[in-house]
Formats: C-alpha cells, sequence, structure tokens
C-alpha cells in the first residue's frame, strides 16, 4: 500500500476481492454502450436503468455478475457493509423482509442512499472496459500557467502518466488548483484514462461542472451530489462529493481528492474505503490540500507510527509538493528529526521539517 494512503486505513487495508474480475468471454463491442454506463459501478436493482429481461440477459452473459451486499462472519454476529465499508457493529439493525418472510440485518450507515439487506445483491459490470473516445488535443483552456503552477502541473501530470502512483500537492486556497489539473487531466483523457475529482462539497461539485466542460468540450463529464440523478451515466469524467464513490468499485484510473485534509474525510471510514475502492488496483491518486496539518489533528489514530512521518511543513511560498517515495527513502538514510527539502528557485523553496519518530 502507498503511503499516504496507510493515514486513512487506521487497521487494515480494506479488502476488495469480493469484486469479481473481469470475465474473459466478454470482448464483444455490441456491449460498449453499456460498459460505459455500469462498468466501474456497484449497483442496486433500481438504480439499473434497464428492463427485467435485457439485465437477466447480461447476467447470464456474465457481463454483470451479483453480489451480496453485508458479508457475515462469527455464526452471523459480525456484519460487514461492502457497499459503504461499514464494519461498526451498531450500526447494524434488524427488520422484516417482505419478500423472504424473514428477518433481515441491514446497513443503518448507508441507508441515506438507499437501504441494503442481508438479501439485496449488488450488481457489478464484469464484461469489457470501456473504451473512450480518442482526443488528440482535448483541453480547449487557452489561459496561461504561472511557472510555479506550471512546475505543480507538470508533477501532476508526470504521475498521472505513472499506474499505482501517489502525489499530495499542497496549493493554498486561491492558487488556481482547477487550472494546475489541466495539462494532467489532458494527459490522461488522450491516454483513453476514465477519471474522477472527488470533492467534500457539492457547491464546489456544481462550481467545477462547467469549468470543466469548457476545458474539456468533447469529454463527457458528469457532475455527482446528493439530490441529482446521473445524467451522463457514460461519463469519462467525474466530478463527485467523495459520498457519491459509495456508487463506485474499480472505476477509475485517476483519482484526484480534493480538500482531503477536510474533517468529513477523516471523521468518516466511509469516505477513505469508497475513495479507495472507486480507484483500479493501479489507478494514480492525487491528492489536494490547503491545510496538511489538519491530518494529524483530526485523525483519532494519530498514535500510530506511520503519522509521525506526516511532514510538518512550513510554507514559504505558494506550493509544496511531497513525493511520498522521496520521503520513505529520506526516513532510511536520516534519522530524520528536522530536514530541509529545498524546491524549486529561490523564490519558491519550500522548508520541511519532519516530526520525531
Ligand atoms: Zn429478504
Ligand atoms: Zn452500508
Amino acid at each position: 500500500m502507498n503511503f499516504y494512503k496507510q493515514l486513512f486505513f487506521s487497521k487494515s487495508t480494506p479488502d476488495f476481492s469480493f469484486l469479481p474480475s473481469p470475465s474473459p468471454n466478454t470482448s464483444d463491442e455490441n456491449h460498449q454502450d453499456h460498459a460505459r454506463k455500469l462498468a466501474g459501478k456497484l449497483l442496486l436493482r433500481d438504480e439499473i436503468v434497464l428492463p427485467d429481461h435485457e439485465l437477466q440477459l447480461l447476467l447470464d452473459e456474465h457481463n454483470i455478475q451479483k453480489i451480496k451486499s453485508i458479508a457475515s462472519y462469527f455464526n452471523g454476529k459480525r456484519h460487514h457493509c461492502r457497499r459503504c465499508g461499514n464494519s461498526a457493529q451498531h450500526l447494524f439493525a434488524s427488520i422484516p423482509c417482505m419478500r423472504c418472510d424473514t428477518t433481515h440485518i441491514y446497513c443503518r450507515n448507508c441507508i441515506e442512499m438507499g437501504r441494503v439487506m442481508a438479501c439485496t445483491a449488488l450488481y457489478f459490470w464484469t464484461g469489457p472496459e470501456p473504451v473512450y473516445q480518442e482526443q488528440e488535443d482535448p483541453c480547449a483552456w487557452e489561459g496561461e500557467l504561472t511557472p510555479t503552477q506550471t512546475k505543480a502541473a507538470t508533477e501532476i501530470e508526470k504521475t498521472i502518466t505513472k499506474s499505482n502512483e501517489e502525489l499530495l500537492v499542497w496549493a493554498v486556497c486561491g492558487a488556481g488548483k482547477t487550472e494546475m489539473l489541466f495539462p494532467g487531466i489532458t494527459t490522461a483523457i488522450k491516454q483513453g484514462k476514465r477519471i474522477c475529482l472527488a470533492t467534500p462539497r457539492a457547491d464546489v461539485v456544481r462550481e467545477l461542472l462547467p469549468r470543466f466542460q469548457l476545458a474539456f468540450p468533447n469529454t463527457t463529464t458528469a457532475a455527482l451530489y446528493g439530490g441529482v440523478e446521473d445524467k451522463q451515466p457514460d461519463a469519462q469524467f467525474i466530478i463527485a462529493t467523495t459520498h457519491q464513490l459509495l456508487r463506485y468499485a474499480h472505476a477509475f484510473d485517476v483519482i484526484i481528492i480534493d480538500e482531503v485534509d477536510a474533517f468529513p474525510f477523516h471523521a468518516d471510514p466511509s469516505l477513505p474505503y469508497v475513495a479507495e475502492r472507486s480507484a483500479k488496483p493501479n489507478a494514480t491518486t492525487i491528492y489536494l490540500t490547503a491545510t496538511p496539518r489538519k491530518a494529524l489533528k483530526n485523525d483519532p489514530n494519530n498514535k500510530n507510527s506511520e503519522l509521525s512521518l506526516f511532514p510538518f511543513a512550513f510554507m514559504v511560498s505558494h506550493y509544496l509538493f511531497l513525493n511520498y517515495n522521496l520521503l520513505s527513502r529520506c526516513k532510511r538514510h536520516f534519522k530524520l528529526t528536522s530536514y530541509q527539502v529545498l524546491f524549486g528557485n529561490g523564490s519558491s523553496n519550500v522548508r520541511i521539517l519532519l516530526d520525531k519518530y
């Protein structure tokens, strides 16, 4: 597991082995329309806009598979909701099920997004991968980045071209972080990758959608937040509140998590769970933060030794980029109590002071 992710999972890495692998018999081009709408989603029956007979056909062909929504262990005494990641037992309750004529466990944690009971199936696409329209020059934005923004944008772009990488970008408010993402997103689109930008707030989703639609006019882009229907179910680029990732699994090649140090991401264990699950196993993750030190303050498990590696950073310029592989190497080579990293030219030096461990 990558370094930064360890901060979000205090006990153990989430296990997503319940997600079936893609079926090898389904390279059928005719299924592209379904693939673009359903791949990477983990849905309830009524969230799939298909008549029963069409859905049954996809199930018979193993293009869609059903997954048990709640896994139970220890003779049914402990439960885990695979949709939201809830393992807190007090957030499970029982109600009678009309369909099965018995009493079932259901998850109270994710009930706002539709109730999942022990007999409720989640539907997961295992057919062909979606293929998106090739674009030579997807970005229509004609603005210019400042030299410092360019440096950030280049780091982001370099990370996005690789797989299974992570990068934390610290950009103060008003630093123009949206524009800094454009080159990286351009590269991802050119490579036919699927991208998600997750942010804690619905108003930010609403504000970002038209800006990205203007910048990438030929890329299908969807905005998802509570209370709106998915108007672009086949979108290549998704801007969503983090909660909406509850409906995704192994969907994105690139996931950008905005305001990663905002309170809910640390306070609600479902959010890192669904963010991790919505990314493909080899996805690249970009974390954006304006206030990295909050990660320490908010995390209830801040006695973990991993956390002591989290840098106390004193920003003397606008941006700080921390490649955590680099930091891990630093840790190996120096018994760090304090360490200076000079980044960029004289005007954008950044001093990083690593905590004792
Ligand atoms: Zn039932
Ligand atoms: Zn749940």
